[in-house]
């Protein structure tokens, strides 16, 4: 059991103001695996107080500098690889050995990514008599959720702490663990006091408190639409900058031409990858109709591959969900899908074989979908496809923009420069063309609903950063 009783203010570990504990769970055992302060608006306004008085210090340190204290923290981060991946995986349910790569490996890699963007980036630049100079926002929240917990923190806290902003940082109450071990590390490698503050509480108690605080120059979030739009109006009130990541509903286009023993089992993985809780998950296979039985087929074998089982063992394809209210969130979209007539391919509502206990959810597919029925609209997060026949490619590329989310999507095709056009006809943030691989530098963000604002690389970068000119 880990216990961790205190919070991260201004260079040290302190209690929290209120008296209240939330249970951590293993989503595999359903046991509660530790127990963390449940911060009150008090503590995060001590919080927001000491990152406020320490961003004159930390903005004027040197690029250099702050560029060794985040090399550091990226080898911290790669010396509790092996305890951060274990922890995540109980917390979130990813199998472990994805877990070292996705869940430890890709946020290790942002903290050395930014380390060296930060001597590398070209701050200054000019435009006619005018010299164009960059600078920290200032005090940064930001509020994270718990699919990619450390990775979704690392792409917050390393370009904001590069920027030379400060940060508050309020992680999911569901997956927190990872964050205290991220602020041992900050801690060890010596940052200024103030600079990282780490407040964990609930969404609507401490994560107002920040959204809303005056002291707050950004507030970056990544989570559901329902509550990023709950954070964009607090912020208003200050007018702050807000970067948000929210929710998808993402199509993967199977154009006519496409080789489908390629495209559909790359297309079940990008669907079901970490239990199809990932906001860029491809959810809606759109497939021509001549195809739909081929399609159904193949699908229905690649989905026989990922057996659920405990996230912990080394055979596991496809582990739990990370909470008990997703996995009965997940059930419910699937009686939904069934009670509004969708054919079911394989899966079910019922708890997989064997895993009564624990967060588990059968792997779904559901063909014949169409655009009106819920589960082709609203975000699933779990591993449940919806596949959805369409006649002409124009149909699949307007079925794919019918919706109020635009953040991924898929086309394949044997001919790479027609599902390039096609591409750039779909209205998101990125399209992966024949599975083209994750690019951890690429931006990443939302049109639509799902987002403001760019993740990271530079552009992710760049979101922390004001612009001045001075004229000459
Ligand atoms: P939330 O959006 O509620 O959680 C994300 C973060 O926001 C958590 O830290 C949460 O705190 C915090 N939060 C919640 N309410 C507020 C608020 N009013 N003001 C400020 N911060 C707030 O996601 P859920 O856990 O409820 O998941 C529900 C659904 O959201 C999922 O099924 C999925 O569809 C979507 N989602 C999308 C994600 C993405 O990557 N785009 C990530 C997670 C969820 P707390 O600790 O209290 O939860």
């Amino acid at each position: 059991m880990e216990i961790r009783d205190k919070l991260y203010i201004d260079g040290a570990w302190v209690p929290s103001t209120g008296k209240g504990t939330l249970e951590v769970f293993d989503s595999n055992t359903e046991e509660v695996i530790g127990k963390i302060p449940e911060g009150t608006a008090e503590d995060a306004e001590k919080a927001i107080e000491a990152a406020s008085a320490a961003f004159g210090e930390w903005s004027s340190v040197s690029h250099e500098e702050r560029s060794k204290l985040l090399a550091r923290v990226a080898e911290g981060l790669a010396a509790r690889t092996d305890e951060l991946a274990e922890t995540i995986s109980r917390e979130v349910g990813m199998p472990l050995s994805l877990s070292k790569i996705v869940q430890v490996g890709l946020p290790t890699g942002v903290f050395a990514d930014m380390a060296k963007k930060v001597t590398e980036f070209s701050w200054e630049s000019e435009v006619g008599n005018s010299l164009i100079v960059r600078e920290p926002v200032g005090v940064v929240g930001a509020i994270t959720p718990w699919n990619y917990p450390l990775y979704q923190i690392a792409l917050k806290v390393a370009p904001a702490l590069a920027a030379g902003c400060t940060v508050v940082l309020k992680p999911s109450e569901i997956a927190p663990l990872n964050a205290f071990i991220l602020a041992d590390v900050l801690h060890d490698v010596g940052f200024p006091a103030g600079v990282f503050n780490l407040v964990t509480g609930l969404g609507n108690v401490v994560g107002e408190a920040i959204a809303g605080h005056p002291k707050v120059d950004m507030v970056s979030f990544t989570g559901s639409t329902r509550a990023g739009k709950r954070v964009m109006t607090l912020a208003a009130e200050t007018v702050k900058k807000v970067a948000l990541e929210l929710g998808g509903k993402s199509a993967n286009i199977i154009l006519d031409d496409a080789d489908l023993d390629a495209a559909i089992p790359a297309g079940m993985f990008a669907c079901y990858m970490n239990s199809g809780q990932t906001c860029s998950a491809l959810t809606r296979m759109l497939v021509p109709r001549a195809r739909l039985a081929e399609v159904e087929e193949k699908a229905k074998a690649a989905a026989a591959g990922f057996a659920p089982g405990d996230s912990l063992a080394a055979t596991t394809m496809l582990g739990p969900l990370a909470s008990a209210i997703q996995r009965d969130r997940v059930r419910g979209y699937i009686e939904k899908g069934i009670k509004e007539g969708a054919k079911l391919v394989t899966g079910g509502a019922e708890a997989p074989e064997g895993l009564e206990k624990g967060y588990f959810v059968q792997p779904t597919v559901f063909s014949d979908v169409t655009t009106d029925m819920t589960i082709a609209q609203e975000e699933i997060f779990g591993p449940v496809l919806s596949i959805i026949p369409y006649d002409t490619e124009e149909e699949a590329i307007a079925i794919a923009n019918d919706s109020i989310y635009g953040l991924s999507g898929g086309v394949w095709s044997s001919d790479k420069a027609h599902a390039e056009q096609v591409a750039r006809k779909i209205r998101t943030g990125q399209v992966d063309i024949n599975g083209g691989a994750f690019n951890p530098v690429a931006p990443f963000g939302g049109y639509k609903q799902s987002g403001v604002g760019r993740e990271r690389g530079e552009f992710g970068f760049e979101e922390f950063l004001e612009i001045k000119s001075l004229q000459r």
